[in-house]
């Protein structure tokens, strides 16, 4: 037997049929395409940060319930009552524990075009993933056939991305209070880019004991230490926290982000300078005839080509030595679509200049 049949005679059906989540190779190229905080730390924040570090006793496991960083993320967020934290690996480690927790026949809904990671781990797990398309060109809730989906399927849980990746946008408060109202089953608003908006339903946690919010460190600038927490009803954080592995978030992890939290207007600063920079571009994108750009509530800009271009152009910005995203291959609405990380002035300037010469091609 080869191994590759040894694979298919022992591994589940779900899990021969993905397609492995593919992080593009950024080598040598402007990498404007993950969201990533573009600026460092100063010198003198840096040395802090080591020395905070230089006596963690990596020898032995981290605490295992966080507790320093619990409390600090939990002030930072204002979070009171009876209101619990779930810590991952990321936040796409909470989306995997999430889904872990439900039944085999549970149903998953989406709104799409949305996160990749809600339908890669359904499918994983062999999960009823239901996307429901957005409305075209706004990007918003269809919420007549969200709400019929929810009576038909009645999912077990709900992902909304809020801002919504990859279409930047904010959807309607009052559609996400509705599916709130109306979903018997969890809705978990995934909060990645609230750096960068003015909205969360953080506040709301009191409100509704279906709702929870999902938070990362990842898109503020801290991509590299994974951290993403889930804040909600402490009954339902109880169970999902015996799906979490004990040590999931490393020592290292735990002091870095206690340590940069404390930092907090160095970030403010750095997300300023990131939102100036988006209106920037937009204004600059929407200036190019054939281009349009959608507006964008988060560190990221999602525009449209020409019919046919989408492929080309961003091939062309990858020579001239910019890495951003192509959509286009995931079709639907975001055929003809390419998105953009919102970088330094310089990076951006790169971006531009480089479109600018692939349009003119
Ligand atoms: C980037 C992103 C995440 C993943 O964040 P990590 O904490 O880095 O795993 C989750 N949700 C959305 C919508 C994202 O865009």
């Amino acid at each position: 037997m080869t191994t590759e049949n040894l694979a298919a005679s022992l591994f589940r059906e779900e899990v021969l049929a993905l397609s492995a989540y593919k992080v593009a190779d950024a080598r040598g190229l402007v990498k404007l395409d993950a969201m990533e905080n573009p600026y460092s730390w100063p010198e003198a924040i840096k040395t802090e940060w080591l020395n905070c570090l230089r006596d963690s006793p990596i020898n032995r496991y981290p605490d295992p319930e966080a507790k320093q960083l619990t409390a600090t993320l939990k002030r930072q967020n204002q979070i009171t009552g009876d209101v619990a934290l779930l810590l991952g690996n990321g936040s796409d480690e909470i989306i995997q524990m999430l889904l872990m927790a439900l039944p085999p026949s549970a149903s998953v809904l989406a709104p799409v075009p949305c996160f990749v990671m809600y339908k890669q781990i359904s499918d994983c797990l062999g999960l009823n993933y239901i996307p429901v398309p957005l409305l075209a060109d706004s990007f918003e809730l269809d919420l007549p056939i969200m709400l019929a989906a929810i009576a038909r399927y009645q999912p077990s849980l709900i992902f909304i991305a809020y801002p919504n990746n990859p279409t930047g946008n904010l959807f309607s408060e009052q559609a996400i209070i509705t599916l709130l109202e109306t979903s018997k089953g969890l809705v978990v608003i995934d909060e990645a880019y609230a750096p960068f908006a003015q909205a969360s339903f953080m506040d709301r946690l009191a409100d509704y004991p279906n709702l929870l919010v999902m938070r990362t460190v990842s898109k503020l600038g801290l991509a590299g230490l994974r951290l993403g927490y889930l804040a909600g009803p402490s009954d339902i954080i109880r169970q999902l926290d015996k799906i979490r592995l004990p040590y999931n978030i490393n020592c290292l992890t735990q002091l870095s982000v206690v340590f940069a939290l404390s930092e907090q207007s160095l970030f403010d600063q750095q997300t300023a300078t990131i939102c100036a920079e988006r209106q920037r571009l937009f204004d600059q994108l929407n200036n190019f005839a054939d281009i349009h750009a959608y507006p964008s509530a988060a560190n990221f800009i999602l525009f449209k080509t020409a019919d046919g271009q989408a492929d080309r152009l961003f091939e062309l910005i990858k020579q001239h030595g910019v890495l951003i995203k192509n959509l286009n291959p995931q079709s639907g609405l975001l055929k003809n679509c390419l998105r953009v990380t919102v970088g330094t002035v310089e990076e951006n300037n790169a971006f531009l200049s480089a479109l600018g010469n692939a349009l003119a091609r």
